[in-house]
């Protein structure tokens, strides 16, 4: 246990959240690995999840004192709704909230969900960004982790939504999926630099408990990859997209210059956001709160005129602190000394003693400047860094 120098005070605990996050829980098929809070529903429930939505952001747009920098739409797969519940929803949206000039508005999306009708009414309706679901350009990969889309069906929304005037696309990939080589990466590297994106997200499938893919992993049925592959797939993925100019700027994430995730970057600089939707997570005022992730009891909760929070946390002063550190370690800017002084009225090397000249010594941060990070190369192993900056004894 790391023996205490200094107790923070977070000054940005009251700050106004100037985004939303709204969670969109259906999908048109579960994909093997996932374990998002997301349900195969009929039209029906579809309609009476937006009426219920429709009261969420009452309530809490009744409260909101800022203009709205970001909102983002993420599921599930919110582009699945039919477009009139699409247009309703988002004039809910634009009813209870007011927007800041070039206010991000991101939709998450499957590729075989939206069309060029659906792709015209978000943009006609404010929607500024869309991230398709790609996650890999080998069909018999995509039949194997149970998406519902082929690749080509990737390329033609992509493209669709370039000429219909989207600037900011991004494209999410996974590697270290079973039976994926490098040459599948190679390759998936290669069709999404030919498409007109600004972003892309890769990600190492993780395998979460409760999943098919966990029951096929126990039983030895699921031919991943191994560790050592692993590891050559992040470094293919960083060294094309950076030799194409994209900006290495978080863990899992990639640039062009301008394209970066406004909203994301606000969950990775510890700043506050509302949450709306059945299991959405927000931070308001110091604390984290968790909406109920069940449908039929989010909706009923809201029947009420309730907010349909399950469970509230109120984060300490040092657990914000740490959050902000591991946070923010995650991004290639690094943590500001100084406005981590400002917010928590603590130098980092006072709050964390040792800790952080150790691993300056050891390589595994860089100071630069203002700035700390890690370098890129230990960015494969960044969890264990972001670990011993959790004390075991959080003090306020
Ligand atoms: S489309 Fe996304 S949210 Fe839906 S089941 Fe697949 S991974 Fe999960």
């Amino acid at each position: 246990m790391r023996a205490l120098k200094a107790h923070p005070i977070d000054r940005e605990r009251n700050a106004t959240p100037t985004s939303l996050y709204v969670h969109i829980p259906f999908c048109k098929s579960r994909c093997f690995y996932c374990d998002f809070n997301t349900y195969v529903a009929p039209e029906r429930v579809m309609e009476n999840y937006v009426e219920s939505l429709d009261r969420e952001f009452s309530l809490l747009g009744a409260n909101a004192t800022s203009p709205l920098e970001t909102v983002f739409f993420g599921g599930g797969t919110p582009t699945l709704p039919p477009p009139a519940l699409l247009e309703r929803m988002l004039e809910s949206m634009h009813a209870h909230f007011r927007f800041a000039p070039e206010a991000e508005v991101t939709f998450e999306s499957n590729p075989d969900s939206v069309d060029d009708d659906k792709l015209k009414l978000l943009k006609d309706h404010g929607v500024t960004r869309l991230s398709f679901g790609a996650q890999t350009f080998q069909d018999r990969l995509l039949l194997t982790i149970g998406r519902s889309h082929d690749a080509q069906t990737v390329v033609e929304r992509v493209e669709a939504a370039a000429k219909l005037g989207f600037r900011h696309i991004n494209v999410d990939l996974m590697f270290g999926l079973p039976e994926q080589s490098l040459d599948d990466v190679d390759d998936a590297l290669a069709r999404v630099l030919s498409l007109p994106i600004d972003h892309v997200s890769a990600y190492w499938l993780k395998i979460e408990e409760g999943t098919p893919f966990a029951k096929w992993r126990d039983k030895g049925q699921l031919p991943l990859p191994g560790e050592d592959l692993e590891g050559d797939m992040y470094d293919k993925v960083r060294e094309r997209l950076i030799s194409a100019g994209l900006r290495h700027y978080e863990i899992s994430n990639f640039a062009k210059s301008g394209g970066e995730a406004r909203h994301n970057l606000v969950y990775w600089r510890n700043q506050p956001y509302l949450a709306a939707g059945a299991g959405a997570h927000g931070y308001v005022n110091g604390t984290r709160y968790e909406n109920v992730r069940r449908i039929p009891a989010y909706m009923e909760k809201l029947t009420q005129a309730k907010r349909p929070i399950d469970e509230e946390h109120t984060v300490s002063h040092m657990e914000a602190a740490e959050d902000a550190m591991m946070l923010g370690l995650r991004l290639d800017e690094g943590v500001s000394q100084k406005a981590f002084e400002a917010r928590f009225g603590v130098k980092i090397h006072d709050l964390y003693g040792e800790l952080v000249t150790d691993l300056e010594r050891d390589g595994l941060v860089e100071v630069d400047g203002d700035r700390i990070r890690i370098p890129s190369r230990y960015w494969p192993v960044a969890n264990v860094i972001f670990e011993k900056f959790v004390t075991a004894n959080p003090v306020d």
